[in-house]
């Protein structure tokens, strides 16, 4: 069984959940821009949990949201096509983006059609009932201009749990009542926050009308109460997870706007740490930031070798990613081919206890992934294995250095063209640099001695 830190309770508890798939929820992207590797790291994180609950023989419904609508995404959407965009403008944006978004998780072996997605401009006339319940609970309050804020006081009244994601006794000695509009703000500045943003000029002409509600757009926190809610048919979210930034405010409105609705609104939290880049962190305007695609310049394999990146660490904790530890992990990665190539065919059930009881023990990947590198294993135990990290064992052709690969294809052309002393002396080369060929029914395989 698995065993996950809690940020809540800041308590390892178990998932033990076996009479029905575990409701596991992420926090997904906003489409407006291409991920970066920290954001993707986050999506990694809970592709290991969801695998490492089914390697448990747990079923798993993934769900994860796709905000489409937000402060960031209608403000790209404005500077793109002026001031009279409107919603279809803002569907033609993050359309493109979140396909690209898509297609980085495939590439990062994250099974895109186990997820399932759900954009939050599919579901506004859902948030709308749902702010009209907090309205009428007395949760939220309309203000002059008719958007709608989260009152914190009545529900730090009725619950005392207000901030406790980040630690208890948050909001002592802090004052309420003030107003934030924008969807992102610190600590410092607690305050109401915005569940219905009236229309602002600021948003051209993207808006959305109801007979209760002023002409307007939801805030970005309400976004994820609603989708859990309507994906799990108002039941608890098993697990919810997301990177440590979202902890405050984002988790923790969450909490607050669902909890008058039921409660607990997550029975487990779980979030993973930064991944700073020359331990910046990433910044567009420091040149430090970082996609997938930038990494796919310097291997075709970026995907697998970034998710190993992450699995040799502790994803809770915060990592550093430089060039030197993506190449190291290249080059271990490419290892661990090579040893799946040549892996024996006897099994060791203890190796699979091993690694088992690694990522159950909160999810120790770096521990797990040693016991991957362990010598004797065989090609079964390395594809249970592989069934948890997805490095692609036995599907990604291993890559071979330049020199080898034209030798290997000059080879290959010697043999069409039938030269075979050409094709032995090319072979002889080919094994002075340390690499052996094979001719199968599909053409000649070339894997490191
Ligand atoms: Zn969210």
């Amino acid at each position: 069984m698995l065993t996950l830190f809690d940020t809540l309770s800041k308590s390892k508890k178990d998932i033990n959940i076996s009479s029905r798939p575990v409701r596991l929820y992420s926090c997904g992207p906003t489409v407006y821009d291409h991920a970066h590797i920290g954001n993707l790291r986050s999506f990694i994180f809970a592709d290991t949990i969801a695998r490492t609950l089914e390697y448990n023989g747990q079923e798993v419904d993934w769900v994860m949201n796709i905000t489409d609508v937000d402060d960031k995404t209608i403000k790209k959407t404005i500077e793109e096509f002026g001031e009279n965009a409107t919603p279809n403008e803002l569907k033609q944006l993050t359309t493109r983006h979140a396909k690209t978004f898509l297609a980085d998780l495939e590439a990062l072996n994250i099974d895109t059609k186990r997820i399932r997605f759900i954009n939050v401009s599919d579901v506004i006339p859902q948030i709308q009932e749902f702010i009209l319940g907090l309205l009428d609970k007395g949760y939220a309050y309309t203000a002059d201009d008719g958007s709608v804020y989260f009152n914190i006081e009545k529900y730090q009244a009725d619950f005392k749990d207000y901030g406790e994601l980040v630690g208890a006794g948050f909001i002592e000695g802090k004052k309420v009542g003030a107003r934030v509009a924008v969807d992102e703000y610190e600590k410092d500045n607690l305050s109401d926050f915005a569940l219905w943003k009236a229309r602002h000029t600021d948003d051209g002409q993207i808006f959305w009308t109801h007979d209760k509600l002023a002409d307007g757009r939801p805030g970005w926190h309400i976004e994820c109460s609603v989708i859990n809610n309507i994906a799990f048919d108002g039941q608890p979210t098993d697990i919810h997870t997301g990177g440590i930034d979202l902890i405050f405010p984002h988790h923790t409105n969450e909490i607050a706007q669902s909890q008058p609705f039921y409660k607990p609104f997550s029975a487990h939290w779980t979030h993973s740490g930064h991944l700073l880049v020359d331990n910046k962190k990433m910044a567009k305007s420091a040149g430090s930031y970082l996609t997938l695609s930038n990494l796919q310049k310097k291997t075709a394999l970026a995907g697998p070798t970034l998710r190993y990146l992450c699995l040799q660490n502790d994803m809770r904790n915060q990592q550093n990613f430089t060039d030197e530890a993506f190449e190291a992990a290249r080059n271990g990665l490419q290892r661990l081919y090579g040893t799946y190539e040549s892996a024996s065919s006897d099994d060791k059930a203890e190796v699979l206890e091993k690694f088992s009881s690694s990522l159950n023990n909160d999810l120790n990947t770096a521990e797990a992934v040693a016991v991957m590198h362990a010598s004797g294993l065989s090609k079964a135990s390395m594809d249970t294995m592989d069934k948890v990290f997805g490095l692609g064992l036995g599907q990604t052709a291993a890559e071979l250095p330049s020199e080898v690969a034209e030798l290997a294809k000059s080879r290959q052309d010697a043999r069409d063209s039938k030269d075979f002393a050409k094709s032995d002396e090319l072979r002889t080369q080919i094994e002075t640099l340390g690499y052996e060929v094979k001719d199968t029914n599909d053409g000649q395989k070339v894997t490191k001695k």
